[in-house]
């Protein structure tokens, strides 16, 4: 659904919104607003809106910092929840950036999925479907309402209450997402304990990305005024499963479905085979995108459900790449490597390219891996070309430097400023010293 100029004007009188949030993200995923009072939404709506760039991580320096917002209005959304006391409501627009000449700034995440989603409108594809399985884990909150390292409960996978108390929270994170518009298909308590998922239905990959940037906001919002703590960090908690956010993906034209062929033994056509070929060809270079924390490759580690090597599969969750079993509108692929700290739209936009590229090229995929991939050793591995995901930041800061696809989807200002980011990341925490190795060293040395 899209709004003009005039209907959110209107809207916003009938409803007593008092503050417009003009949201955008930056080069590292970070959620960032600018709030203005309705007084000023003409400027707002006419794409006058200006902050400085030079003050966002990974945009400009300081002397070409004044840019523009052009609020997509397509996003315009009131906030559900209860602002202070007195009744007004606050309404959020998430917007393109502009530089000073209002061109489309190279910086933004959201210009870069939409150009490679223009390069998939000229491949003849009227959509990038995508569905995802964000999970996170609630902690409580101390005395002074700051996060602990305590779980909300002991449940496990599809487990009720009272083993499963973050059973209410996830409930009105669920009524709250469904007031603001999205369909929710399920919402469960995950493997771990404290760990829960919500799923929503597949949108078209821009509208995804800004769902999932809606729905943390959401999660941390609902969490923390019943008195929990909700992070989408990784891996939390050494020894038990981690956060991932499986990204169900398939390529539609205008008519229907490009992914599905039922004449192929497993439904496939070719087009999705040459996709899955361009993920695989690419997917060493996109985790730095998927992958972007230090704590994430804590998660892509053997036995917590969660991927280690580049292969996939129809049967099987081990690997990086698993064919969900529905068939006709829903055949897709499921990357189940992606986690929850990922800038979805950089992300997507690797991954699109990476799939574009597969089916440009046509890349046919290597054999389905139909066995515990984590059963075999190296040697069987090396023989069915299984490839390993790279075992951290840093080795996939490099694969993604070496990967002119995947850098040029996110463009090479993006690159430039995530990488080096992403170094310094790396370097300090190598300057860190853990518990872990004061135990196994102090006293042995
Ligand atoms: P599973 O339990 O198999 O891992 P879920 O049912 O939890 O998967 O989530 C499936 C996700 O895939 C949902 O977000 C759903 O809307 C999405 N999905 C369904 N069909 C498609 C499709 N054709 N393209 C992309 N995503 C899809
Ligand atoms: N939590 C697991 C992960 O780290 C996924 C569990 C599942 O299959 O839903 O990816
Ligand atoms: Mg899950
Ligand atoms: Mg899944």
């Amino acid at each position: 659904k899209t709004f003009t100029k005039e209907e959110i004007k209107q809207i916003v009188v009938d409803e007593n919104v008092e503050f417009i949030r003009v949201t955008f993200t930056d080069v590292l995923g970070a959620i960032k607003n600018v709030e203005v009072p309705t007084s000023q939404l003409d400027k707002v709506l006419d794409n006058n809106l200006m902050f400085d760039g030079s003050s966002i991580e990974g945009f400009v320096r300081i002397n070409e910092s004044d840019m523009y917002l052009y609020p997509d209005l397509s996003t315009f959304m009131i906030f559900p929840w209860e602002t202070d006391g007195h009744g007004g409501k606050v309404a959020r627009l998430i917007a393109d950036i502009y530089t000073s000449d209002r061109e489309p700034f190279a910086g933004d995440p959201r210009h870069a999925l939409r150009s490679v989603l223009a390069d998939a409108r000229e491949a003849g594809f009227t959509a990038f479907n995508v569905g995802t399985e964000p999970e996170f884990f609630l902690f409580k909150l101390d005395e002074n309402g700051n996060p602990t390292t305590e779980l909300n409960d002991k449940g496990g996978y599809f487990d009720l209450a009272p083993l499963d108390m973050g059973e209410n929270v996830r409930r009105e994170i669920v009524l709250t997402l469904e007031k603001m518009g999205f369909e929710i298909e399920a919402a469960h308590h995950e493997v771990a304990e404290g760990q829960h998922e919500v799923d929503f239905k597949y949108a078209s990959a821009l509208e995804a990305a800004d769902n999932i940037q809606t729905f943390k906001l959401v999660v941390k919002t609902i969490a923390r005024k019943n008195g929990y703590y909700a992070t989408f960090m990784p891996k939390p908690v050494a020894g038990i499963n981690g956060s991932g956010m499986h990204t169900n993906m398939s390529l539609f034209t205008k008519d229907g479905n490009s992914f599905v062929d039922t004449s192929d033994e497993m439904g496939l056509s070719k087009t999705a085979y040459n996709f899955l070929g361009g993920i695989l060809e690419h997917a060493t270079a996109f985790t730095a995108l998927a992958n972007p924390t230090v704590n994430s490759y804590k998660r892509l580690t053997p036995g917590f459900e969660a991927p280690v090597y580049v292969a996939w599969s129809a049967s099987n969750r081990s690997p990086m790449v698993r064919v969900p079993a529905s068939r006709g509108n829903s055949t897709r692929l499921e990357l189940r490597s992606v986690d929850p700290t990922a800038n979805p739209y950089t992300a997507l936009a690797a991954i699109l390219a990476s799939g574009l590229d597969g089916i440009k090229r046509e890349l046919e995929p290597l054999a389905s891996v139909d066995k515990n991939i984590y059963l075999m050793d190296e040697v069987e591995r090396e023989k069915a070309g299984i490839t390993d995901l790279p075992d951290t930041l840093l080795a996939a800061v490099r694969e993604l430097a070496a990967d002119d696809v995947v850098r040029s989807a996110i463009g090479e200002h993006i690159a430039d400023k995530f990488i080096e980011a992403k170094k310094i990341e790396y370097t300090s925490y190598r300057q860190f010293v853990s518990e872990w190795e004061t135990d196994s060293y102090l006293e042995n040395y």
